[in-house]
């Protein structure tokens, strides 16, 4: 399970929080580290100092362009926040998360992600609501925001005891075997461009006042975890409407010629 378990910080600019995470994460036994357009030097001395022995981490960490890029192969993705949103989101505390984790890392295509924000300005809404859910550790509320890389390692050692407790007969998602393999990031990533551009197109959503439709949209689709064949059947919705509105543009037009 643990092997699964990918960490991903964005925009970190101390590379001593680099360092950190990556000794944090070789402690809990965890190996895959993603660091999305981070605002320091990664793999300098100070990051490798910190790591004091976790190098290895620190030297195999993949930068990526942007979150999308980091998660795409991801089935279940968390973010971390110290702070409360004002659209809320399914809400994970640290044990929960880790309780949830063998069932998530189950299917064959599995693959979790524990998303980080900056150490200034931690994630913004629009990162967040890429994520499945959210975790808050459950800190002093007038003081409630841990250093980077304390928040990777409060969360990293609930995932661990998780995965030494899990028992040996694989979890089931929805308590039974299920049938098809759970849709990707990057699926939903393309389902989700792929709706906002059709509700465009039929006049229900207007990108210049969007009153957090696609938010919430997201929030329910996120919610009801959609595996692939279900990502296959509305994507296959959506096409549909549109063969349809092609159609009747091209009958309206030639109705106003003919
Ligand atoms: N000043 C930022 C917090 C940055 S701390 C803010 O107001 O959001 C850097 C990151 O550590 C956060 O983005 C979050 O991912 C994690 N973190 C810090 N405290 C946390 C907490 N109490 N619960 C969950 N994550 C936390």
């Amino acid at each position: 399970m643990l092997d699964k378990l990918r960490i991903v910080l964005i925009g970190t600019s101390h590379p001593g929080n680099i360092g950190g995470t990556a000794r944090a994460m070789h402690n809990m036994g965890l190996a895959d580290l993603a660091l999305v357009a981070p605002r320091c030097e990664v793999y300098g001395s100070e990051s490798h100092a910190r790591a004091s022995g976790a190098d290895a981490l620190v030297s195999s960490a993949r930068v990526h362009a942007s979150l999308e890029e980091a998660v795409s192969d991801c089935t279940f993705v968390v973010g971390a926040s110290a702070r409360v949103r004002h659209l809320p989101w399914p809400m994970l505390t640290p044990r929960a998360l880790g309780e949830r984790l063998p069932r998530e890392c189950t299917p064959e295509n599995a693959r979790a992600a524990l998303v980080f924000g900056r150490e200034d300005s931690g994630m913004t809404n629009g990162e967040l609501q890429r994520c499945h859910a959210h975790v808050h550790i459950p800190t002093n509320p007038d003081f409630s925001s841990l250093n980077l890389a304390a928040a990777v390692q409060v969360l990293a050692y609930e995932c661990r005891l998780a995965a030494l407790g899990a028992d040996d007969a694989p979890d089931m998602p929805f308590g039974v075997e299920w049938d098809n393999p759970p849709a990707t990031h990057d699926d939903l990533e393309r389902f989700f461009e792929h709706l906002e551009r059709t509700l465009i197109d039929i006049d229900f959503h207007d990108p210049d006042n969007p009153r957090q439709l696609m938010a919430r949209l997201r929030r329910l689709f996120m919610r009801s975890h959609i595996d692939s064949m279900e990502m296959n059947i509305l994507r296959g919705i959506l096409g549909a409407v549109n063969k349809q509105r092609r159609a009747s543009s091209r009958q309206e037009y030639h109705d106003g010629n003919g």
